[in-house]
């Protein structure tokens, strides 16, 4: 039995884990936290849109063994919260059931990808490292395949991450052309199946994104959906065809499945939705976190699935499943004002406040912010236990240590 189980490695679990790990220790309680997740890495996947997608990943061992947290590595193939265990299957394949006491169900969300779609499998993400992975050796392969298209990218949905990898494909496109002289065989062509750019995004930042698509020469087709998937590339709604060699889906998300195990109301992306406290109601002793979560913010706004959130809900979650489990009162979950930072290449960046996205920063001074966002502020400390802890408190934030 361990007291507390933590389902998951990515943002919102690991910081569960040190969060509840941190209340435990500071109430000297001889309690113990348990992370399950299949892999052996936190994989920063806010990055994976970049160049290198491998090297993005920190040791989950790095941050959870100084402050004794236990891992055990596996997938979580069931919760059954009546009887509170999970069920876990070994990466050995042996599998086996885990009593709890409470639990904090962060199993993140996914890519959908449209499985039926005519040629599916061609398709590109970088919903995963692996994915990631993948499409970097199949960049780095173009200029050994066939002519056609061989530099056309097309990029599969303006939302977030449609914009980022669209933007960021130029230059990675351009790096490897250049490798036999075809620079200006670069085409990246962004298909969208509403008529406005980053639908989700709002008006606020898209005259600025439209600029930064203009700088970089990012076609754009609004009102226009993917058909199917050949070899010789993508066919639209429209009739048309874009011989393309590189097809990337980034349209749509859901959470983990295993929120349909517990058996409370969920949102359209089939989010847990949470108290304040981020409990889900009527489960008792389960809380959930990150993109699993659907907890309110500021303003009646309900939590994004993002980096941004999952920090936040993970250092909340796990302080309140420790503080359920040793009798004490629970904070409410209050996060940093909500900010989008938007990587749009070697055109910048855009970075806005509040949900009406008002935009505060564009090109090199946004960028700048979304390098330190990227390559700083998202990383645990590792292998110091105090400073593990220290960043684990419910309140904590990066943003506000330094100067905005
Ligand atoms: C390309 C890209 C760019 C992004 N850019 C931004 C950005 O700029 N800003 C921002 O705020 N957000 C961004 N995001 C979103 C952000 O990455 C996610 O919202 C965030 O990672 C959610 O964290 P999480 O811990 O809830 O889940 P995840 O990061 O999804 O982690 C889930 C973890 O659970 C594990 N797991 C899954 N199933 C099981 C199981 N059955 N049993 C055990 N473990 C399991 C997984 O292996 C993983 O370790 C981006 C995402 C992508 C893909």
């Amino acid at each position: 039995m361990s007291d507390i189980v933590v389902l998951g490695g990515g943002f919102a679990a690991v910081w569960s884990a040190a969060a509840a790990a941190r209340l435990l220790r500071r109430q000297g309680a001889d309690r113990t936290v348990t992370l399950i997740a299949p892999g052996d890495d936190l994989v920063i996947r806010p990055r994976l849109y970049q160049a290198d997608p491998a090297s993005m990943r920190v040791p989950l061992d790095d941050v959870l063994k100084p402050i004794g947290v236990e891992r055990v590595a596996g997938t979580a193939t069931a919760v059954d919260t009546g009887r509170r265990r999970v069920t876990v299957r070994h990466r050995d394949g042996e599998v086996s059931a885990l009593p709890y006491e409470r639990l904090v169900l962060a199993t993140g969300s996914h890519l959908v990808r449209p499985e039926r779609l005519p040629g599916a499998e061609r398709l590109h993400d970088v919903d995963t490292i692996e994915a990631a992975t993948a499409l970097e050796e199949h960049l780095h392969a173009l200029p050994a395949g066939p002519a056609d298209g061989r530099f056309t990218a097309v990029v599969v949905g303006a939302g977030f991450t449609g914009l980022e990898i669209a933007t960021e494909l130029v230059d990675r496109l351009r790096a490897v052309a250049a490798t036999c002289g075809a620079e200006d065989q670069v085409r990246v062509v962004l298909l969208e199946r509403s008529d406005a750019l980053g639908p989700d995004l709002g008006p606020g930042p898209r005259s600025a994104v439209t600029a930064a698509l203009d700088e970089l020469g990012v076609e754009r087709r609004l009102g226009t959906s993917l058909s199917a998937v050949t070899e010789r590339g993508a066919e639209l709604s429209d009739g048309v065809t874009v011989p393309a060699r590189t097809v990337v889906w980034t349209a749509g998300v859901r959470a983990s499945r295993l929120t349909g195990d517990v058996p409370a109301e969920r949102d359209h992306l089939g989010r847990l939705l949470t108290d304040r406290f981020l409990r889900v109601p009527g489960v008792p002793g389960v809380y959930a976190a990150g993109d699993t979560a659907a907890a309110e913010v500021e303003d009646g706004h309900r939590t994004m699935p993002s980096c941004q959130h999952a920090l936040a809900l993970g250092r909340f979650a796990g302080h309140n499943v420790a503080a359920d489990l040793l009798g004490m009162s629970p904070v409410p979950f209050a996060p940093d004002p909500y900010v989008t930072c938007l990587d749009l290449g070697s055109a910048g960046a855009v970075f806005t406040r509040g949900w009406e996205r008002r935009v505060q920063m564009t090109g090199e001074t946004a960028k700048a912010r979304k390098r330190a966002v990227n390559e700083e502020w998202i990383y645990p400390p590792t292998g110091d236990a105090e400073e593990i802890l220290r960043h684990a408190e419910p309140g904590f934030s990066v943003r506000r240590t330094v100067t905005t």
